[in-house]
């Protein structure tokens, strides 16, 4: 059973399982706090739980706002933008005929704007793009993924989630993919694409999972801390 509490300012994902202590964390990308308790534990103790831990909550999700001060992106000239780990200035053109929104080229980022293109439309120019780049580097990653794994996946969505890399649906084998996958390091997305696909054929993170894992991809404890250790890049 999963539900939602709310300490002070912050949501808690609140879910009970046959475990012996409460545990707590706080996930990237976003720091989003969980708590996974006892099934006997009341509602009211896990809240006492979450409030006595308040202080290392916010000091965690710090680390999930990207360097200190560090503004929101305004998709102005010379800002950068991280695709694949790597940093790019961003350059604004004037955009000409139809041709696309966004182009990597020359070492940085032209975003083609409009007269008086507001940051609303910039941002959203941007993250299609984004969405674009994750597609085109997944769809070739799953096709080299599933013989391995045996099962083929249905559908493939990409979009911006709070709490997860990626999911995999194991009832009609949809995966979805965070956009800011785009932004880290290609192996890292890889390992994701592996996580989900194992999904296929184990739901759960169990010893099966975790055998299948080590069989395809030894080395995704170290890929999984490495995702787990940076906030977002910038977003
Ligand atoms: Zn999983």
């Amino acid at each position: 059973m999963t539900t939602q509490i709310q300490v002070e300012d912050i949501l808690v994902d609140v879910q009970f399982k046959r475990i012996k202590r409460m545990n707590l964390r706080v996930q990237a990308p976003h720091g989003a706090v969980r708590v996974s308790a006892p099934a006997w534990v009341s509602l009211g103790a896990v809240q006492r739980f979450v409030a006595a831990n308040l202080a290392w909550i916010r000091k965690q999700q710090k680390r999930f706002e990207g360097p200190a001060g560090e503004a929101p992106l305004r998709y102005l000239d010379g800002e950068t933008l991280y695709l694949w780990g790597r940093p790019y200035p961003l350059r604004l053109a004037p955009r000409r005929g139809r041709g696309p929104a966004v182009q990597l080229g020359g070492g940085e980022i032209v975003l083609g704007v409009g007269t008086g293109s507001s940051r609303q439309k910039r941002a959203a120019q941007v993250a299609a793009w984004y969405r674009e780049q994750l597609r085109g580097a997944a769809l070739p990653l799953i096709a080299k993924w599933e013989p391995a794994i045996g099962r083929r996946m249905s559908r493939l969505a990409i979009q911006q989630m709070k709490t997860r890399w990626g999911s995999c649906n194991t009832a009609n084998g949809a995966i979805r993919l965070n956009t800011e996958l785009a932004k880290r390091p290609p192996h890292l997305l890889e390992y994701v694409v592996v996580h989900e696909l194992v999904h296929l054929i184990e739901p759960s993170h169990n010893q099966v999972f975790k055998d299948h894992m080590t069989r395809l991809m030894p080395q995704w404890r170290e890929y999984r801390r490495e995702l787990n250790r940076a906030g977002p890049v910038n977003s």
